[in-house]
């Protein structure tokens, strides 16, 4: 009786984690898509070359990767 109540306890305590882990998943994930996120991950740059991840806020369209020297171009996925 006692064995059941416990395991039924641990059962209510995990769903009750994952429930409140994905509520603010979701709301993190949201409040990153309108906060001022959006704007800062555009200066980021992942060079197809090299893999080399870098911030370049002057340019918009074209970049050039600060390691390997090979020009980037943005792509318009997200
Ligand atoms: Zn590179």
């Amino acid at each position: 009786m006692i064995k059941i109540e416990f395991s039924l306890a641990i059962a209510l305590f995990l769903i009750l984690t994952v429930c409140l882990v994905l509520i603010s998943w979701m709301f993190f994930d949201k409040k990153k898509q309108l906060g001022p996120f959006s704007s800062e991950k555009a200066f980021f740059w992942q060079c197809s070359i090299c893999t080399y991840v870098y911030v370049d806020s002057k340019h918009n369209t074209i970049s050039q990767c600060p390691r390997c020297g090979s020009y980037n171009k943005k792509e318009e996925a997200a």
